[in-house]
C-alpha cells in the first residue's frame, strides 16, 4: 500500500534534490514562506497538492471543515501561527474551505458521533447564519453550501481573537484571507467582503 507514497516521495526527490537543488538552499538558508494556510483534513483539498508548491512555500495547518475554534491558549493552532508569525515573517493567513466538505456535513446533518459533533459544533453559529440567509427556501444543497462558505468566515473571524494574529493586523504585517476551493468546478473562490467570487477563472 505505501509504495503510493514511495512512488511520490522519488518524483518530490528527483525535483527537489535534483538540478535545482532547492531542498539543499532551503537547508542552508532556512524557510521564509510567505503564506499560512489553514484547510480541510480532506485529501481532494490538500493544499500541499492543489497549488503544487515548491518546498518552503507555506506552514499548515489541518483541522475537519477549516474550523478554527476560538482563541484559547496551548493549542496547536495557537502555537504554529505565534510561530509563523512572529518569528518566521508570514504575511497571509489563508483560511481554505472547500465544497462537498464532509465535516460541514456532518454539523448540517448533525452527525451522531460524540466525538466528531463536539468539534463539528463549534461552528454552529455559522450553521445558524446560513439558515437565516436560506430563510427556509434553499435545497439541502444549498444550505451545505452557505455553512460552507459561512464556517470560512467565522474561522476568520475567531483568528482575529488570536494574539499573534492580532498584533500581526494592527501592525499591517499580516492578512487574513477566507478561501474556499470549489471542487466540482475546479475554481478557488475568495470572499471581497459582500460574497465569495472565483478568483481563477475555470
Ligand atoms: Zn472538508
Amino acid at each position: 500500500m505505501t509504495h503510493k507514497l514511495i512512488e511520490g516521495f522519488r518524483k518530490f526527490h528527483t525535483e527537489a534534490y535534483g538540478e535545482a537543488d532547492l531542498m539543499a538552499r532551503l537547508v542552508r538558508e532556512g524557510q521564509n514562506p510567505d503564506f499560512f494556510i489553514i484547510s480541510c483534513i480532506d485529501s481532494r483539498s490538500n493544499p500541499g497538492t492543489i497549488f503544487k508548491p515548491e518546498p518552503g512555500t507555506f506552514f499548515a495547518h489541518k483541522a475537519m471543515g477549516a474550523i478554527v475554534r476560538p482563541y484559547k491558549q496551548g493549542t496547536a493552532l495557537a502555537a504554529a501561527l505565534q510561530f509563523a508569525l512572529d518569528y518566521n515573517g508570514v504575511k497571509e493567513i489563508i483560511i481554505l474551505g472547500h465544497t462537498g466538505c464532509g465535516a460541514v456535513r456532518a454539523l448540517v446533518e448533525k452527525l451522531d458521533d460524540e466525538e466528531i459533533s463536539s468539534f463539528v459544533d463549534v461552528a454552529q453559529k455559522a450553521l445558524h447564519t446560513a439558515e437565516d440567509c436560506c430563510n427556509g427556501v434553499c435545497t439541502h444543497d444549498e444550505l451545505l453550501r452557505h455553512t460552507e462558505e459561512q464556517i470560512v468566515l467565522l474561522s476568520a473571524e475567531n483568528l482575529k481573537g488570536y494574539p499573534s494574529v492580532a498584533r500581526a493586523l494592527k501592525e499591517g504585517r499580516a492578512s487574513v484571507r477566507p478561501w474556499l476551493f470549489d471542487m466540482a468546478n475546479g475554481n478557488l473562490l475568495e470572499h471581497d467582503g459582500n460574497e465569495f467570487k472565483p478568483i481563477t477563472d475555470h
